[in-house]
């Protein structure tokens, strides 16, 4: 398309300069001086010229073959024209009259208007060809009408969410069969869950199951441009939607746009509202069972707005939880497909070993690792390499080169030893798969479990032991420096208390304050609003109950340190030389694990 322009352009530019140039030949023509009828019979004469064209008052004299001289233009007077061509019969020179053209002098006048027209139509076209561009950017952002090969196998591990919507795909197959008995096809869907969870890969593959175009924009996009074109962009959006039907609508991060109403109002605020009130209008606009579906998507369903959410539009809502471990397996043999493994691969275990990922850090997980073992001209992907990409996808790539001064490092390997210890020695601890010492991210080291799957409900029992566990580095820190200890451990007690006070207020598990919860919480809000429902004297129970448990539980944690104070010892000395232990070492460095 612009190259067929820019030559059409070249064409113009050069049949321009042909047509100039060759109207200044003719204009140097008409310039020619006036000779007098005897030279030009002179020349004639002569048999230097061998042919006389006489056109108006210009004439051409060609000269033979022999000659060496040029093609002359000569004038000659209007009165002298009659002699000249009298005398030319007279002595049988040959010679041709033609009728002078029109053409060229027409040319000439009307140059400077098809210059003038050349000029303006290119500015116009180039003006027109910009604004094309710009306003294709603006579409570009949401891209339009696709046709996708995604499908249901490649989303894993979330089977209800896949179940949930599975039956848009026959809506969008089959949109009037469905409203034959007046029933009513969801115009809206709400994706809801954490981020990474494949929301929008599970857009994707309902728009390919049922082999409609996915139409997809950002809600977060349309508010961050200018005023007025986020609601423009979502008429766009619909209007592409109904000339492709059935199709798909995908908005994402609907929350930038859907937020409940009410509070300050700014400039943004008010854009977001427009295209709000935009999504609003259009959704029921489009007739019932049109064939269109809008999916939308959300990390925080709790903040959207309840116009949103009201029947005939989001009616529908599905979550997309984190993966268990069955279903990180799952999708971990997903993205497993495509890359080869050697046999000291086991998914299942490294699917325990990944809880709380995403679908994407787990498709992340393995990308690390294929390019990892690439990069070391491995033959295949091998289980150090995923142990590799598991841990910097954890916690971020090894600072190999932050310095630490080697009192830092003994503090550190206790710390990690001390959490070692305790999980091991502890019933309700997940057992302890790895130990380290190097610097990640932020943090020092590293005391990796494996959790025994995932557990939806915890006991009293369970929750306490996970309590001595965590104070294990405190301990072992205190331990070791004769009372003193570093901030090292601020991450662990912060977590500790977190999980006292809820035993205390939210699970009803302290001893003296009964089966209840303390605090009313607004639920659905990000912050959560703590409503007080007890007394001052309540509130004091409630303190002295959460120190009670976090004092006892760190006691424990001291006692079952002090009964194995040489391992811990051991397991320290053995990290602050191997930096790294974990399998067969530690259980030859801690013994066989008491069942
Ligand atoms: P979200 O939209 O929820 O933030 P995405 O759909 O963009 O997440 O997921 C990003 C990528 O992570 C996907 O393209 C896919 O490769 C991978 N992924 C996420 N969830 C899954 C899943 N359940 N099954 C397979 N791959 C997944
Ligand atoms: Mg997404
Ligand atoms: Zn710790």
């Amino acid at each position: 398309m612009q190259a067929k322009k820019t030559i059409l352009l070249w064409l113009l530019l050069t049949g321009l300069f042909l047509l100039i140039w060759r109207a200044t030949m003719e204009a140097n023509r008409n310039e020619q001086t006036e000779v007098g009828v005897g030279e030009i019979v002179r020349l004639a004469e002569t048999g230097e010229v061998k042919s006389v064209v006489i056109e108006g008052n210009s004439v051409t004299l060609t000269p033979g073959a022999t000659s060496a001289s040029h093609v002359r233009y000569v004038a000659i007077a209007d009165s002298a024209k009659p002699e000249l061509i009298r005398i030319l019969v007279e002595r049988h020179i040959p010679f041709e009259e033609r009728v002078p053209s029109q053409f060229m002098p027409m040319v000439i006048s009307m140059l400077p208007w098809v210059v003038l027209a050349i000029v303006l139509v290119f500015f116009m076209s180039s003006i027109g060809s910009q604004s094309r561009n710009a306003s294709a950017q603006i579409k570009s952002k949401s891209k339009m009408a696709e046709n996708v090969a995604t499908r249901f196998s490649d989303v894993a591990g979330v089977d209800e969410a896949v179940e949930e919507v599975r039956d848009l795909v026959s809506f969008l197959k089959r949109p009037k069969d469905f409203g034959r008995l007046g029933g009513r096809v969801p115009k809206g869907v709400l994706l809801a869950g954490p981020p990474g969870t494949g929301k929008t890969l599970l857009a994707r593959a309902v728009a390919g199951e049922a082999g409609v175009p996915f139409i997809s924009g950002s809600a977060s996009e349309f508010v961050e441009m200018f005023v007025g074109v986020g609601a423009s962009r979502v008429r766009d959006l619909f209007a592409e939607a109904r000339r492709h039907a059935p199709a798909i609508i995908f908005i994402d991060e609907i929350d930038a746009v859907g937020r409940k109403r009410g509070g300050v109002s700014s400039g943004s605020h008010e854009e977001r509202q427009q295209t709000l009130n935009q999504i609003l209008v259009e959704m029921d606009g489009f007739a019932e069972n049109s064939g269109v579906i809008v999916l939308a998507a959300t990390n925080q369903p709790e903040v959207l707005d309840g116009a949103l959410l009201r029947a005939g539009r989001f009616d529908r809502r599905v979550y997309m939880p984190l993966p268990d471990v069955r279903g990180r397996e799952a999708i971990l043999k997903v993205h497993a497909k495509n890359k080869k493994f050697d046999d000291t691969v086991d998914l299942t275990i490294l699917a325990r070993g990944t809880a709380g990922m995403t679908g994407a850090d787990l498709e992340m997980l393995l990308n690390e690792a294929a390019l990892y073992a690439a990069k070391l001209g491995h033959p295949a992907i091998s289980g150090s390499d995923l142990e590799y990409a598991r841990d910097k996808v954890i916690a971020g790539p090894e600072r190999k080169s932050s310095l630490l001064t080697p009192r830092i490092k003994s503090v550190v390997a206790y710390h990690e030893a001390g959490h070692a210890v305790t999980a091991w020695f502890t019933k309700n601890c997940d057992p302890v798969y790895k130990v380290s010492v190097v610097p990640r991210g932020s943090s020092l080291g590293h005391t990796q479990i494996l959790p025994q799957g995932d557990r939806p409900l915890k006991s009293r029992n369970q929750l306490l032991d996970e309590l001595v566990c965590l104070f294990g580095g405190r301990a072992a820190e205190k331990k070791v420096a004769s009372g003193d200890f570093t901030t090292g451990a601020s991450d662990d007690i912060e977590r500790a208390t977190a999980i006292a006070r809820r035993m205390v207020t939210d699970w009803g598990m302290a001893e003296n304050l009964g089966q209840r919860t303390f605090g009313e919480k607004e639920h659905g809000i990000v912050f959560e609003n703590e409503r007080r429902d007890y007394s001052d004297a309540t509130a004091d129970l409630i303190d002295k109950e959460i120190r009670r448990i976090l004092d006892q539980a760190f006691g424990r944690t001291e006692n079952v340190l002090t009964e194995h104070w040489d391992r811990v010892v051991a397991l320290a000395e053995a990290l602050l030389a191997e930096e790294t232990v974990d399998g067969a070492r530690l259980v030859q460095l801690l013994g066989e694990r008491p069942e």
